[in-house]
């Protein structure tokens, strides 16, 4: 059994959907499981449509109409029978999401769940609709009966055992040799929705691919396959054939992007290999992730966060920052779900970077302004480079302020003013 994963750039047009099914028809003599994400954006317009988050009732459904018109826009163009059942589906998932919107804000994380999640529900029911008219059988599986987690909202931390017993339960007896799923998305015992993060699914393929014993998974990208640098910010990117497993978990942890950074632990476990490879040329060889000493070609790679804020910590009675004021920040944080990219205290102050969120923020501020001052600079980019050399930081730098830097023997990552 192998498993797939399509994310959002793969699966944001009618003729990216089309590509996908000339991919899939490629392997249909062996049982594949194919994950997909939300289509295009579609993630990031929901995220503006959680309850408590839009402005006015006026702007949430302008933003609603737009995320209708843009699938059936694209379902239009796919199926040739527009008396299809699936667009039935799609229209009761629309009217689902619109009345979940529509709910007096609870809490945010809870509510972030219940709403973006329809983004991998419209796009998993539109796909699997279009793979059937054209003669593509498949299965339309529901995911969250099969990926358990807590009730961690916006990360979900996944019950491996229910997850595997649901996992062969559940998708070996379909009569079905291709399985068509949601990434990203999760089910509580309580029957209730979670997420696992932005960006999750390729952590949704791998869950399932430790669960299932994959024979390999594969991550369809819009990029040859794993390379040096994001292209977006980097214009002479190097492929890189062979990562080994402890290195992409190392690059992902710092933010590549190529995937997310629970992906690898699961297939490492059981030895699973990982394809990243081009949906644009699916011939071409791509990238592997597996049981390799090291990186191959060896070379420097670089890692861009964009949109980071810094923010110092001082507590406001001039006391140090000890432990314990460590520990009432840390538990704000770990209360909040929020991820640290980078940290460094002094005496007096106790330094962040945090991607920015605004609501985030506030919710920071309100809990330490009390007994901390509050000191940010936004508009910030984290650069991580590995195999670094002074040349290359003073290339990448070109000039810059430096707010914040740290070294180890391989890896030295700097928090930069955007130019
Ligand atoms: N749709 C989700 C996101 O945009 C999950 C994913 O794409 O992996 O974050
Ligand atoms: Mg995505």
């Amino acid at each position: 059994m192998k498993v797939f994963k399509f994310g959002g750039a793969s699966v944001n047009s009618a003729e990216a959907i089309r590509n996908v099914a000339e991919i899939v028809r490629q392997y249909l003599e062996t049982p594949l499981v194919v994950v997909i994400s939300a289509m295009g954006k579609t993630t990031n317009l929901l995220e503006k449509v959680v309850p408590g988050v839009p402005a006015s009732d006026n702007d949430r459904r302008k933003l609603l109409q737009q995320n209708t018109d843009y699938h059936l826009t694209i379902a239009d163009s796919l199926f040739a029978d527009k008396g299809d059942p699936t667009f039935g589906r799609l229209r009761e998932l629309f009217g689902q999401l619109d009345e979940v919107s529509a709910r007096k804000a609870t809490n945010y994380n809870f509510d972030y769940d219940q709403t973006v999640s329809f983004g991998e529900l419209i796009s998993t029911t539109l796909i699997s609709g279009y793979l059937n008219s054209v003669g593509i059988s498949n299965v339309w599986v529901d995911v969250r009966d099969v990926i358990r987690t807590n009730e961690n909202y916006r990360e979900g931390i996944v019950d491996f055992d229910t997850t595997r017993r649901q996992a062969n339960s559940q998708l070996s007896t379909l009569n079905s040799q291709l399985v068509i799923t949601q990434g990203f998305i999760a089910g509580t015992a309580a029957g209730t929705t979670t997420t696992l993060g932005r960006e999750g699914s390729d952590y949704s393929a791998s869950i399932l691919s430790y669960c299932l014993d994959a024979d390999n998974m594969t991550i369809w990208k819009d990029v040859p396959g794993f390379l040096n640098a994001d292209p977006k910010f980097f214009a002479n990117t190097i492929k890189i054939n062979k990562i080994p497993f402890n290195e992409a978990i190392e690059l992902a942890y710092y933010g590549a992007s190529v995937i997310h950074p629970k992906t690898v632990k699961p297939i490492q476990n059981k030895g699973i290999q990982l394809n990243i490879k081009s949906f644009l040329d699916p011939s071409a060889d791509g990238s592997v992730i597996g049981p390799f000493d090291s990186i191959e070609p060896l070379t420097p790679l670089y890692i861009f966060k964009n949109n980071q804020i810094l923010i110092s910590i001082q507590p406001k009675d001039f006391s140090f920052i000890a432990e314990e004021n460590l520990q009432t920040i840390f538990a704000v944080l770990a209360e909040l779900n929020i991820r640290v990219n980078l940290m460094q205290n002094s005496a007096l102050s106790f330094s962040l970077c945090l991607d920015y969120n605004e609501i985030l923020l506030d919710k920071i501020r309100e809990r330490l302004e009390s007994q901390f001052r509050l000191v940010y600079n936004t508009g910030l980019q984290l650069i991580t480079i590995r195999y670094y050399n002074q040349q290359i930081i003073d290339e990448i730098v070109d000039g810059r302020t430096i707010l914040l830097q740290q070294r180890s023997r391989t890896t030295t990552q700097l928090l930069v003013d955007s130019k």
